[in-house]
C-alpha cells in the first residue's frame, strides 16, 4: 500500500502542500548599493511577495522593485548595522511593509515586527527560511538560510574569502558561528552584504599563497573586477577551499603564522587578528 493511502484526504492534502512548499525557490535580484554593500530582493512568485534583505538604503530598492514589478511586502535583516537597516523605515512607510529581524536585537532593528530566534523559520509564503543566530561581528546577527533555494543570506558573518570583523563579539562567538555556517551543504549560494572579494583574496594569498585553488579563484575574481562584474554569490564549497578563516587546518596558514597546533580557535584568531592589521597597512588600497 502506498503510505499516503493510510492518511485521511486532509492529511494527504496537506503533506503534498508541505512538499509542494518545500520546493518553493526563490527569484534573487542582486542590487549594488553606496560603494560596496548589496542589497537583494527576495521575491516568491507563487504567493506574489517580496523581500528587501538588508536595505542600506530606500531609494534603489524601491527603483529595483519598480524595474521588476514586485511589491515589497518584507523586509528581513541580519543585523543592526546602518548599512543594513538604513532603510527600513522610508521602505516601510513607502509600502507598509512587514519588518523581521532578531529577538534579541529587537531594541534597535528600526521598525521591527517580528522577531525570530536561532532554530526558528520563516516562511515568505512557500519559501523557508532557517535562522540561525551567529554572534561575532554582533551579538546579534542572524542568517537567513533558504535550502530549497540553495541561498544563506549572511550579512557580515562570512563573506567572500572573507569574515566580519568583530565589532562586538569574540573571536571564540565568530568562530563557531562560522563553524554552524560550515555545516551546510557545498552547494549553498553565500549571498553576504558586501563586495570585499578583492582585498580579502589578496589577503588570503598573503597566508596561504601555494593553494592552488585561491591562486585561481583570484584570476577569476580580478578578471570580474576588472569589468565592474560582482563576484557575490559565491559557493560554500569554494570559500571551504580558498577562505582563510575556514581553513584552520591548512598547514600552509599554520606555518605562515608561525602556529602550529590542533586548536582551530587559536589559529583563528590570530588569522583575524592578522587581517585587521593587513587592513590597516592596505586601507589606502582598499577603502
Ligand atoms: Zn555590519
Amino acid at each position: 500500500m502506498h503510505p499516503l493511502a493510510m492518511l485521511s484526504p486532509t492529511l494527504i492534502l496537506n503533506t503534498l502542500n508541505k512538499r509542494q512548499s518545500e520546493m518553493t525557490k526563490l527569484d534573487i535580484h542582486q542590487i549594488p548599493v553606496m560603494r560596496d554593500n548589496y542589497v537583494y530582493l527576495l521575491h516568491e512568485a507563487d504567493a506574489d511577495l517580496t523581500a528587501a534583505l538588508d536595505p542600506a538604503v530606500h531609494e534603489p530598492v524601491l527603483e529595483a522593485l519598480k524595474q521588476k514589478g514586485w511589491t515589497l511586502t518584507h523586509i528581513l535583516n541580519t543585523h543592526h548595522h546602518n548599512d543594513h537597516v538604513g532603510g527600513n523605515l522610508a521602505l516601510k512607510e513607502a509600502t507598509g511593509c512587514t519588518i523581521v529581524g532578531a529577538k534579541i536585537d529587537n531594541y534597535r532593528i528600526p521598525g521591527i515586527d517580528i522577531e525570530v530566534s536561532d532554530g526558528e523559520i520563516f516562511a515568505l509564503g512557500g519559501a523557508i527560511a532557517n535562522v540561525m543566530e551567529v554572534p561575532g561581528h554582533t551579538k546579534g546577527h542572524i542568517v537567513y538560510w533558504f535550502d530549497a533555494s540553495d541561498a544563506l543570506f549572511c550579512g557580515d558573518t562570512m563573506f567572500a574569502m572573507g569574515c566580519g570583523r568583530l565589532s562586538e563579539g569574540t573571536a571564540e562567538e565568530l568562530w563557531a558561528s562560522l563553524t554552524k555556517l560550515m555545516a551546510l551543504p557545498d552547494e549553498t549560494r553565500i549571498y553576504c552584504a558586501h563586495e570585499y572579494t578583492q582585498a580579502n583574496g589578496a589577503f588570503a594569498l598573503s597566508v596561504e599563497p601555494g593553494n592552488e585553488a585561491l591562486v585561481n579563484r583570484m584570476k577569476e575574481v580580478n578578471a570580474k573586477r576588472a569589468k565592474g562584474i560582482s563576484t557575490v554569490p559565491s559557493l560554500l564549497g569554494e570559500e571551504r577551499s580558498t577562505n582563510p578563516f575556514l581553513r584552520p587546518n591548512s598547514s600552509e596558514i599554520q606555518q605562515t603564522i608561525g602556529l602550529s597546533t590542533q586548536d582551530n580557535l587559536s589559529i583563528f584568531t590570530e588569522i583575524r587578528k592578522r587581517k585587521d592589521d593587513f587592513n590597516a597597512v592596505n586601507r589606502q588600497y582598499f577603502k
